[in-house]
This record gives C-alpha cells, sequence and structure tokens, in this order.
C-alpha cells in the first residue's frame, strides 16, 4: 500500500514508541494535582488526581494480570463515563491488552454478537448493567472472570459471581512495570452500531490514539490549554468519547465524569459546581440542555466551547447558545473508523476577513474543515475529485494514520489501493477547505431524479419554535420514486401547526424539496444518539402506496 523509496537514510532519533499509558504518566508528573471528579452508580462524586489515578491504573493493571490477563488479549467492558472507565482505558492498554468497550445501549443479541466476536476472559461493568450481564451470560462463550465497577458498600456478586474492582485494587500495591508495547499494536476495540449488518470491529492501534489525541488538542481544533476543565458527555463506549480522556490529560486539563447522568440539570450541577469551560456530544444532550437552560433561566457557568456532533449540529440551537449564553458550538464530523475525530470547524483568517457572520455561517453549518493528520477527498461515481465549489457533492473519503485500514477479523482491507477508506457519506468541500455533509448515502432521498438531503431539510425544520427533533426519510412514492416525509418531536406543551412549519421551510428551499406532509411522532434514536432512520422507514414505508 505505501510505497517503498527504495534506500534511505535511517534517522538517529530515538525510536520511542508512542505509548496510550505515557501520557497518564506524563499528566501524573507534569499536572499531578489536577483533579479528576467523577460521578459513580450508587456512590457519592469521587474526587482524585492525575497523580492518584496513575498509582490506582497501576493497582489496576497489576489486578487484571493477577486474574490472568497478558498481553494481546481482549478486555471488555459495559461501562459509563466514570473514573473507574477512565482508569481501564489505561491499566488495560499499559498491559499491552486491548479494551473492548461494549455499547451497553445496544440489543442485545448485538452485544452478544461483539462479546463473542472480540473473546474477552474478563468483562468489568458498572452496576446498572447487572441484569444485562446477568441475562447474557450464558451466552458469552468465552467471558470467564466478571468485575462489577463497585467499591464494597454497594457490590453485589450477582448470578455472574461478580468481583469487586475496589476490593481488586485495594489487595495490590503502588507500582507496575509497564512492559514495551509495540505502538502499532491494538489498544481499544471499538465496534460500529451495526445499523446495516453485523457490528463491525475497529482495532485502534497505540501510535493512532496518541497521535489522534495529541492533534485534537490542538488550537485548530479543541483548542485546549491547562486552564480548561473538560466533561466528555460523548461515550466512553462509543469510540472512546472522541478520546477526551487521552486529550484532556495530555494538555493538564482537570477532567469531569457525569457517569450516565447527562440529562439538562445533572449537567448544569456538574457545570457550575467544577467549572467546566469545554463540552462535547450528540446534538440530543445539547437540545436537552439548552431547553433546560431557558425553562429554569439558568446560566451556563464559565461554559466557553461546545464541541457538537456525531449527527449534524442544529444550526438554530448553535445560534442560541451563542447569542443568549455566549458559548461558542463548534461542529464535529468523526466516525468510529476515524479514532473518531475527522474535521473540526474552527474559524480561519480567510473567513475572519469576511466578517463574523460567515464564521458563523462556517463553524454551524459545515462540519469541519480540513485537518493536518487526515485527508479528505471528495468523489464522483467514476472516482473523480469534484470541484471545491461547497456546491458539488458526491463521496467523501478519507485517510492517514488514524483512519482504519481493516476491520478485526476481516479478510480483506476497507480501503482502496491507494490507502483511502470510503466513509458512507455525502459531502461537499468549498474553497476554504470547509466540509459539508449533505447525508449518508443510506440516507439520501431521490425525488423525480433529483437528489434531497435530509440533513438540510431537518436544520430548517428544527429551527422552528417548539420542535425539537425534526428527521427526515426517503419514503417509497409511486411517482417520484420517493418523496421526503417530515416526522417531528415537539417539546412538551408546544403547540405548532403543519401548516406553519411548512410555509417556515418553504422561504429556505425550492418547492420540490418541500416535504408533502409533516407528521408529528416521538423520533426513534439508535445506541449512538443519532436518528433511527431505519426505524422510521419502516414505521412510514407504506404511507405513499
Ligand atoms: P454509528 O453509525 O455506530 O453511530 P459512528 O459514530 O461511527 O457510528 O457514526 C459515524 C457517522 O455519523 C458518520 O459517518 C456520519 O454519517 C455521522 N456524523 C458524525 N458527525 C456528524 C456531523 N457533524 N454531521 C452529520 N453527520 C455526522
Amino acid at each position: 500500500m505505501i510505497p517503498n523509496p527504495g534506500s534511505i537514510l535511517p534517522g538517529l532519533m530515538q525510536p520511542a514508541p508512542l505509548q496510550i499509558i505515557d501520557i497518564l504518566r506524563f499528566a501524573a508528573t507534569a499536572h499531578g494535582s489536577v483533579e479528576v471528579v467523577s460521578r459513580l452508580v450508587e456512590e457519592p462524586i469521587a474526587r482524585s488526581t492525575y497523580a492518584d489515578e496513575l498509582k490506582r491504573v497501576e493497582r489496576a493493571a497489576s489486578a487484571l494480570v493477577r486474574l490472568g490477563a497478558k498481553a494481546g488479549d481482549r478486555i471488555a467492558s459495559l461501562a459509563w463515563n466514570t473514573h473507574r472507565h477512565f482508569e481501564l482505558f489505561y491499566a488495560v492498554t499499559g498491559l499491552g491488552a486491548v479494551l473492548n468497550t461494549v455499547n451497553p445501549r445496544l440489543f442485545d443479541e448485538q452485544i452478544v454478537f461483539i462479546l463473542n466476536h472480540a473473546e474477552p476472559e474478563i468483562l468489568l461493568f458498572d452496576k446498572t448493567f447487572l441484569p444485562l450481564v446477568e441475562r447474557l451470560a450464558p451466552q458469552m462463550k468465552t467471558v470467564k472472570t466478571f468485575v462489577m465497577l463497585t467499591d464494597g458498600t454497594v457490590h453485589v456478586p450477582g448470578e455472574v459471581g461478580a468481583l469487586c474492582y475496589e476490593t481488586l485494587l485495594a489487595a495490590e500495591t503502588d507500582g507496575f512495570a509497564w512492559p514495551v508495547t509495540d505502538e502499532n499494536a491494538g489498544a481499544f476495540l471499538c465496534y460500529t452500531s451495526g445499523t446495516t449488518g453485523d457490528p463491525k470491529g475497529v482495532l485502534y492501534s497505540h501510535r493512532a490514539v496518541v497521535l489522534h489525541a495529541m492533534a485534537s488538542g490542538l488550537n485548530s481544533a479543541f483548542g485546549f490549554t491547562a486552564f480548561d476543565v473538560v466533561m466528555p458527555c460523548s461515550s466512553l463506549f462509543h469510540a472512546t468519547a472522541w478520546g477526551l480522556p487521552f486529550a484532556a490529560p495530555i494538555n493538564g486539563c482537570k477532567l469531569v465524569l457525569p457517569c450516565e447522568k447527562m440529562d439538562g440539570a445533572s449537567l448544569q450541577e456538574l457545570i457550575v459546581s467544577e467549572g467546566v469551560t469545554f463540552s462535547g456530544g450528540v446534538p440530543t444532550i445539547w437540545t436537552m440542555y439548552l431547553e433546560h437552560l431557558e425553562r429554569t433561566g439558568q446560566t451556563p457557568g464559565g461554559l466557553k466551547r461546545l464541541v457538537i456532533g456525531g449527527s449534524a449540529v442544529p444550526r438554530a440551537m448553535a445560534e442560541r447558545f451563542k447569542t443568549q449564553h455566549g458559548v461558542q458550538v463548534l461542529q464535529i464530523w468523526g466516525m468510529t473508523e476515524t479514532t473518531p475525530l475527522g474535521v473540526i470547524a474552527t474559524p480561519t483568517p480567510a473567513l475572519a476577513a469576511l466578517g463574523e457572520e460567515a464564521i458563523d455561517e462556517a463553524i454551524w453549518t459545515r462540519q469541519g474543515r480540513l485537518q493536518f493528520g487526515i485527508e479528505l477527498r471528495v468523489v464522483d461515481e467514476a472516482g473523480n475529485d469534484v470541484p471545491r465549489d461547497g456546491e458539488s457533492s458526491g463521496a467523501l473519503l478519507v485517510r492517514g494514520p488514524w483512519t482504519i485500514r481493516r476491520y478485526f477479523r476481516a479478510p480483506a482491507d476497507a480501503v482502496n489501493d491507494e490507502g483511502w477508506f470510503d466513509t458512507g457519506d455525502i459531502a461537499t468541500l468549498d474553497q476554504f477547505g470547509f466540509m459539508r455533509i449533505t447525508d449518508r448515502k443510506k440516507d439520501v432521498i431521490k425525488s423525480g431524479g433529483e437528489w434531497i438531503s435530509s440533513i438540510d431539510l431537518e436544520n430548517i425544520a428544527v429551527a422552528y419554535p417548539g420542535v425539537k427533533i425534526a428527521a427526515v426519510v426517503g419514503i417509497a412514492h409511486p411517482k417520484w420514486e420517493e418523496r421526503p416525509l417530515l416526522v417531528l418531536e415537539l417539546y412538551p406543551e408546544a403547540k405548532v401547526a403543519a401548516a406553519d412549519v411548512l410555509s417556515h421551510m418553504a422561504a429556505h428551499i425550492a418547492k420540490w424539496q418541500l416535504p408533502d406532509e409533516i407528521v408529528f411522532d416521538t423520533v426513534p434514536l439508535t445506541a449512538t444518539g443519532k436518528i433511527d432512520k431505519k426505524t422510521l422507514r419502516i414505521r412510514y414505508a407504506d404511507r405513499y402506496g
């Protein structure tokens, strides 16, 4: 895949491998007193520091080795955003094993599929998941040891005879002889949710994770300083919470972990009491948070930046955050296959020269701009690059040191001969290097031979007052092939007339793109918090014939 340039003169610098554990070792030394604060299941908030965390990670690694863990093994977790899960991120990978973070919101069959595909012998889980673990344990072919991420006060072994995490740590001593691990060794095994077909395993290497963590803190991306207080609200079980458990310690940022409590009031409590300056997650979480602020009249403390992605950011929400609360929303695009950060929308001088409105427009309606470390191409059906005019769309291809090469246990590479990975997204690129997703390939609507972007329609509809979530899906139509159907979920007590939403939309789009009708319904979400279009398409499949 990579051409051999012939004979080279070897460099004479140290070939020190990029290792994940070195991030925490660095933070413990350089930012040892910086806090890690964590909500827990059924336990009070835990407070520690990076120095404490390194000691706990050493003990966790010793305990795992005592339970039989060794380099190359997969070790699974079913856990929320807590400091114990954070510790596994370092302990498991530090000893040379692979942490298989399983998304507990998947269907039972998918969880069983993933565990039997990854083949872990040890499964560590939060107490919340005891019923799930008990129910599925008989189908887990390889798991022999269960560990509950609890302390002795709330621990119950359950039918699986789970060991207690804190008891295991207490039995060990500080210190662990970290092995030197090849930087290309696997470190995390994250499965895509498998909305089509079985989940697919993406095996991040140490090298990919460390490079990604270094790049994501840059000013052109998250822009971290040691004054930041970072609260990841993307899940640790979903593509390592955008690598925030690494980027925060690299930059000496205080880390706040909200467990599973992502409702507006719970987030507000931590944002204010812990001085959170930076957070991120899928749009639905921040829609709820904004609604909480508006309902209670509260202000978002010292929160300065919100990075939102996973699905398209509603422009109206980003605008309200800025104008009413002084919070800068930056959009991010990525996928499990890109560790997961692909691009992020941050301002540039070229945009600034056009004025503040141009900056807002770009960072709220584009998914991001080209970043070093991930190359982007948008190609037409013949594989040729489309013009960078912000209008011409095509398949989005990516390539780089934290982009997937092959799925775990797949017989062939997932990239073409030149290393390009087809993301399955349809996008445009503009002259400023900003990329805009118009749709996922499978969600594109084809009506009367023309393409309609579901994301564009959703963005316009969700700006209408009272609308909480807007989802647009293509429904088979006898005359037009497909027509867009708009499904709206409203805020409680909101009164919205379909005709008013349609006339609001008509001002922004061509008439033929306008949905023929609107249905008011609850919008189903996937296990990763995206609009579940597959379920909506099935629900309304026969609507037009
Ligand atoms: P899953 O399908 O399991 O949820 P991912 O989290 O890897 O897996 O999903 C990645 C996909 O999410 C991308 O390919 C893209 O379609 C969508 N996505 C991510 N960020 C954005 C964004 N900012 N705007 C629109 N779509 C996005």
